[in-house]
């Protein structure tokens, strides 16, 4: 009987593993996850570089103000990027004394937003907010707050019309690549945000998106164009407009609050640029209340 037992014990066994081996041979093996999403750390080199970029002055606040910097990232991730402009804004913030900055990726900041005076979505991609969270970004804004688009912050709310509607945009392609240097205009040069810009045209190395609806004219400034009488810059590949109305940033008001869009900010090289971090500190202190500028259509 024991004898029996151990035979049968051997055949099962063996068959278990010849069957195992064969379902091995069918299954693919597991999908190893992906890389966690992490900006990278800063070399000396480049962190000097944004300390030596950063404004020495700003608007005075009126009390003292908190930004939450949310980087999160469901689609394309700008790591380079997200880095310089989270260390560009919390230098900016320190030196200045206009804000202190909580950087973070994850989603329960939403939860309680009552501490802030302004959002700052750097570079986030697709973005997978509850109904609830959306709905207490919408409110935070649109209460009298402020909020700050950088770059693919335009690049999150497909399905959220009023998310979309208050960012101002929606991504629609970059026929201007990352490896160009493009050609800019300076919409109204006297503009409190604008002053940033030493002069009214200028050229710039970044990735520029182009913009479906809802973007218009019709509800907001609009501070920074590309200059498409630049050859390069106006004979671009997949530039679909109609109306050749390539905005890059502007202001609009959004209910009682405000709302900054810089879409600027695509490689590391943006935030290292001193005109750029001072109109990244002027668009925010403009979100936050703190610096006057007029965000009515013209
Ligand atoms: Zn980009």
């Amino acid at each position: 009987m024991k004898r029996t037992f151990s035979i049968w014990l051997i055949v099962a066994c063996f068959t278990t593993a010849i069957a195992w081996r064969a379902g091995a041979a069918d299954t693919p093996p597991a999908k190893p996850p992906p890389p966690p999403k992490v900006p990278p750390t800063l070399s000396e080199s480049v962190l000097k570089k944004i300390e030596a970029a950063v404004p020495a002055t700003a608007a005075k606040p009126k009390k003292a103000r908190r930004i939450l910097v949310f980087w999160r990232c469901e689609g394309f991730f700008h790591g380079d990027g997200i880095a310089v402009a989270n260390k560009a804004l919390e230098l900016m913030g320190q030196k200045t004394g206009a804000f202190q900055v909580d950087i973070t990726d994850d989603y329960a900041a939403f939860d309680n937003l009552a501490k802030y005076d302004a959002v700052v979505l750097n570079n986030t991609t697709q973005l997978k907010l509850t109904e609830e969270r959306a709905q207490a970004l919408l409110s935070f804004v649109r209460g009298g707050k402020g909020i700050v688009g950088i770059h693919a912050a335009t690049d999150n709310f497909y399905k959220w019309p009023d998310g979309a509607k208050m960012i101002g945009g929606l991504f629609d392609g970059h026929p201007w690549g990352g490896g160009g240097t493009w050609a800019f205009k300076v919409e109204d040069p006297g503009h409190p945000i604008n002053k940033a810009f030493p002069n009214a045209t200028f050229k710039f190395k970044d990735e520029i998106y182009q913009f479906k609806e809802p973007y218009t004219r019709a509800d907001r400034r609009v501070l920074v164009t590309l200059d498409l009488s630049d050859p390069a810059t106006g004979s671009q590949k997949g530039m679909k407009r109609a109306d050749n109305d390539y905005a890059v940033a502007w202001i609009k008001k959004e209910g009682q609050g405000r709302v900054f869009y810089c879409g600027f900010g695509h490689g590391a090289n943006v935030f290292q640029d001193a005109a750029m971090q001072q109109f990244l500190l002027n668009g925010t202190q403009f979100a936050l209340g703190d610096l006057e500028a007029d965000a009515s259509p013209k």
